[in-house]
Parts: C-alpha cells; structure tokens; sequence
C-alpha cells in the first residue's frame, strides 16, 4: 500500500497519486495564501501576524509537496524557516541592500547580467515553485515574469557580438519553472553560438518539485551537453525519496549535479548537518561545489551567521571527511565584486626555501621548496593559441605582465 503522506492534510486529503506526482497538478495548485496555509501548517495568532506583516514586501509561494517536509511539532523546523513568512524580515540591518551582487548594474540587456568576462548569467523568469525565504534576488522574485521571444533574441544578439563569453548560466527565479518549450528554444539559441561551451542550469526544483524532472525534460536537457544541472539543497531533509529519484533522473542522462548551498543560521548552521547533507548528497552523485555565505539582500539578517561559522564548518570538513564533500566556502562581495574563497588558515610561515603547514589534526610539518624555481612549459604558447586566454586581471594580470600597478577605477 502506498503511503499517501500528503492525505493526512484536509486541503489535499482527496488528491490522488497520479495528481500529487503530476508536476503540473503541483505548480497549479501552489499555495501562496494564509487561509491556504493554515490549513496545512497549525500556527499561532502571533506567528499568522508575523507572517501578513511581510507578506505584503516579500510574497509568499510553496508547492504542495514542499510544505509536507514542515515538521509542524518544531517551531525552528528548518524547512519552515525557510518558507515561512516571519516579521524578522521587517526589519532592515545597516547594509542592507535591495541588489545585493550588483547584478542589475551589470546588466547590458534585459535579463543577462556580464560581469565576469567568459561568464554570463541569464535570468530566464523571475517565477518560482517555491519563494525562499532568504532569497538573494528577492526584490525580482515572484515578480511573474518571464522572457519575451524579443528579449531572447536580444540576449542571442549581444552574445553573438560577446565571443570571450563561453559559459551561460541560465537562472531566475527558477530556470525550471519555465515550460520544456520555452526552455528548449534558450538552449537551442545558446547552443548554436560557436563559443558557448558550457550551458549551466540553476534550480531548486529538485528539492521543491521533484515531480518535475521527468523523461521528456531529461532526454531534451541531454541533447545540449554539456550542461550541467546547479541545484540548491540546504538540509538533508530535504532529500527525500523524491528529491534523490530527481537527482537520479538527471545524472543517469548524463547531467552533472553540483549543489550551492547557503549557510542559513537555525537552518545548517552546524558542522554535524552540512556534513550528513554533503555526504547524503555525494552519495546521490551530486558535488557540493560552494557554501555560500549568506548576502546582504534586505530583511534576511537573522538567517545571516558570523563568518567566522562558515570558516569553522569547513574546520570540521577539511581533513575529517573526503575532498569530494567539502565545497568552497564563499562570500559573494557585496556591489557586484564576485565570489570571493575564504578559509582556514593552512599556510602557517613561508620562505623562498620552505614553507610551514598544519593539517586538520594540527599536525605542523614543513615543506622543502625545490631548488630549481622556473616553471615555464614548452606547450604553453601552443595551447594558448588553441585555448585563448580571457583578458587577465587583478593579481594575474601584475604576475603575467610589465604592469607595476592597479588603480581602482573611479
Ligand atoms: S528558488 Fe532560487 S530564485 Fe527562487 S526564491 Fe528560492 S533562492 Fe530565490
């Protein structure tokens, strides 16, 4: 006998299986109104205010399925907290901001933010199956908008004329919150431009819809590899039998997964389950690739941790678990300056003939440098021709140049 978890609940008490797992049955029935909610999760007076308090800056969404992973019973349930509406966001710290990354000032046409030279962001809709709470775009979010045929034509057109860009990531909102059509007709202009080499899709759709990722969806995103699939699970509660069959789906057509996850304070903010979430995530073959830092955007302060808690959760990792499951922890700099490494510090003294480490048992050893110190290859001109190079900047630029020197633009 199946279990139909979602019949315990009076709003979807007569949903049949066949409807419950129709992804489009999940999207026309996403509850984003109080009366919906409190029919779905018990809550207190004071917590239904809270909740109407924000909701009229910051809307409200979640899919049906989404909101059966709340454990009602735990007010700090961290699937909650991260769909739930909470008067905290009424309020604004110091450097709040409404575009935190800048993305807006970067943006040469409607929807396609360039700032790094070989990358571009595409943001394809600004609809999602689910609003999270702590969203960094959350000024555009749930807007419900989606591309024109038009914008689409200009965003081929200025990437035709752009040939350092080689890598497009298309996001939103939710890149799979878009119909398999629309989304075919992005990735078949994308890749019918000669310098696109990699097409990244970013989504939370595994973990909100599962239901979503279906054969036909695969077996269209396989025909314009390579792409890779960029997801965003936080919790390992979130990956249910559902969400690792997703996963399944995409890795087994040959898409790779990698998972950015934002360090959410009550949600993960702990070594002991970002570990479990990575490892549970290796082991559905999805790479935990970054740990982000939570942004500055507007009304999220009480999800924001210390920094200094990120650099002790990659403390715990590093060394103690595998590689594969520690991801680069990351500050995404605050004005558009880009993802920014931070870490523990390994490097303890260093000299032109040794260098001093210590290991994440505090094991200190020491390092010989070699003597002979020239590094150049016989291929490098070769490869260059073949592989050129984007334009260098920052410190690369000073190593690999004459320059003496770089001076902030005004
Ligand atoms: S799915 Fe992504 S874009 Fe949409 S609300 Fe969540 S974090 Fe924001």
């Amino acid at each position: 006998m199946e279990n139909l978890y979602w019949q315990r609940y009076p709003l979807w008490r007569d949903v049949p299986p066949e409807q419950w797992y129709d992804w489009h049955w999940q999207y026309r029935h996403i509850v984003s109104t109080m009366e919906d909610l409190v029919q779905v999760l018990p809550m207190t007076p004071e917590a239904i205010e809270g909740a109407k308090s924000t909701m009229s800056d910051y809307k409200f969404a979640s899919t049906p399925y989404y909101l059966t992973l709340i454990d009602a019973k735990n007010p700090e349930c961290p699937i909650r907290l991260q769909t739930i509406p909470d008067f905290k966001e009424v309020s604004r710290a110091a450097m709040d901001m409404e575009d935190p990354l800048g993305e807006d000032s970067h943006m040469p046409v409607p929807g396609l933010v360039h700032r790094y030279p070989d990358r571009v962001l595409f943001l394809v809709t600004t609809s999602c199956a689910m609003y999270c709470r702590f969203c960094t775009r959350r000024r555009i979010v749930l807007n419900k908008e989606h591309r024109t045929e038009r914008e689409l034509e200009n965003v081929f057109n200025y990437l035709r004329e752009h040939k350092e860009v080689r890598d497009i990531i298309i996001s939103g909102g939710d890149a799979l919150f878009i119909g398999d059509k629309f989304l075919e007709t992005c990735l078949e202009g994308f890749r019918s431009i000669p310098h696109i080499e990699i097409i990244r899709i970013a989504t939370r759709i595994p973990i909100v819809c599962p239901m979503r990722v279906d054969e036909k969806l695969v077996t269209m995103l396989r025909k314009y590899a390579p792409l890779y699939l960029m997801t965003h699970f936080n919790h390992p509660y979130e990956l249910t039998d559902e969400a690792k069959k997703a996963c399944a789906m995409f890795v087994d057509h040959g898409i790779p997964m990698m998972n950015q996850t934002v360090l959410l304070r009550k949600v993960n903010s702990d070594p002991v389950i970002l570990r479990a979430l990575f490892h549970e995530l290796l082991k559905n073959r999805v790479k935990p690739y970054y740990l982000y830092q939570c942004d500055l955007s507007e009304g999220i302060e009480h999800f924001r941790t210390p920094v200094q808690k990120g650099i002790e959760i990659i403390e715990s990792l590093r060394g103690h678990t595998s590689g594969l499951a520690v991801p680069e922890f990351v500050i995404d700099a605050p004005g558009g300056g880009g993802k920014v490494p931070v870490m523990p510090q390994y490097l303890i003294s260093e000299s032109d003939k040794k260098v001093v480490v210590r290991n994440y048992r505090g094991f200190i050893s020491v390092y010989e440098q070699p003597r002979e110190t020239d590094c150049e290859c016989s291929t490098t001109e070769e490869i260059n021709k073949l592989y050129p190079a984007p334009p260098s900047e920052g410190p690369d630029l000073l190593m690999h140049s004459k320059r003496v020197g770089i001076e902030p633009s005004k």
